[in-house]
């Protein structure tokens, strides 16, 4: 491991400024995502800021939303009560994902911005656009079983890995930014991942020194009736092959309102508006899940080994839908 300077903030300012002074620092955490990169040689920061000191450990309930602190950890969020009650899709998703241990030490900031789990990406002998732009893109002619069908390009078909994003795609979460001049701003969850295109390397749109001071998951209340079904080949600490997140709100037995989002099959957490708005009015039945699945899969792109995530994916959202409404199938 190349060394670095090690610096522990004690206020925002100063960390966001420490990050913006250098141009190869980064933010610390939990360190589940960096030191793991670190010691493979993916990413090799000349400084790393440890933000750890800086509070953001809260979670305040309101009527609207569950506001949480950048440094609160997944576990303490996943198991929080209001989380349970009124989002169960997001607790779901957070204990799918990892382990225990890890879940105990990773941040919810720092969930969103770990890096794809793509092997070329991790493997510093092989070509990969996100790690080195313009070398080239080794999964494409690879073993891409894992890799994206949707929101792919040319240049990168790297999934995103995280579990809790797919489930904050689903209410609309919105990061709370603070710059290194002292300007704040509100992402969208979804708004926060630019698609690959001809810059796979540019993973988000944070700015160099900006930090996630707290995630704001809201609360409306379909979200009380939701659920996040994960498919992978073994039972933990996998990531997903293709998961969904789906929420709604029956009235009689017709759809008033539904939501989906799906993971492990698309380059970012994936909202599917088009499949909502086609299941509105629909009787909550399978074939209506069905004709939805399908929508949200529309001009999706197979690779020569990951074919068989396409209809994996519907296949998972229409169980999902089935689960929360407790359609038998
Ligand atoms: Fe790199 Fe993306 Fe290609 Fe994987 S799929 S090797 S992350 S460019």
């Amino acid at each position: 491991m190349k060394s670095f300077e090690y610096y522990r903030a004690t206020s925002l300012a100063d960390s966001t400024a420490a990050v913006a002074g250098r141009e190869n620092a980064m933010f610390f955490a939990g360190g589940t995502t960096l030191v793991d990169l670190m010691r493979i040689d993916v990413l090799a920061p000349d400084a790393v800021i440890d933000v750890t000191a800086l509070g953001l450990r809260e979670i305040e309930v309101t009527d609207e939303a569950i506001v949480v602190g950048a440094n609160v950890r997944n576990s303490e969020l996943a198991w929080h009560p209001a989380v349970r009650e009124r989002i169960p899709a997001l607790t779901q998703a957070i204990l799918s994902g990892a382990t225990t241990q890890i879940r105990n030490m990773a941040t919810v900031a720092g969930n969103f911005l770990q890096r794809t789990r793509c092997p070329y990406f991790r493997d510093v002998h092989s070509a990969c656009n996100r790690r080195v732009p313009q070398s080239g893109c080794a999964a494409l002619d690879g073993f891409n079983r894992g890799h994206a069908v949707l929101g792919v390009s040319e240049h990168c078909i790297a999934t995103h890995p995280s579990d809790m994003g797919v489930a904050a795609a689903l209410v609309d979460a919105e990061l709370r930014t603070l710059n290194a001049d002292g300007t704040t701003r509100v992402i969208s969850v979804t708004a926060l991942y630019p698609l690959p295109g001809d810059t796979p390397h540019i993973e988000t749109v944070l700015e160099r020194g900006e930090l996630i001071t707290h995630v704001v998951f809201p609360t409306p209340p379909l979200a009380r009736r939701s659920q996040y079904l994960k498919v992978r080949d073994r039972a933990s600490y996998e990531f997903a092959l293709a998961s969904a997140a789906v929420a709604i709100d029956i009235e009689g037995e017709r759809i008033a309102d539904a939501r989906l989002a799906i993971g492990g099959v698309a380059t970012r957490p994936w909202r599917c508006i088009d499949a909502e708005r086609s299941l509105i009015g629909k009787p909550a039945a399978e074939t209506s899940f069905r004709e939805a699945a399908a929508v949200a899969l529309t001009g999706a792109v197979a690779q020569h080994h990951n074919a068989f995530k396409i209809e994996l994916a519907k296949r998972t959202i229409v169980r999902a839908f089935a689960k929360v409404t407790e359609v038998a199938r």
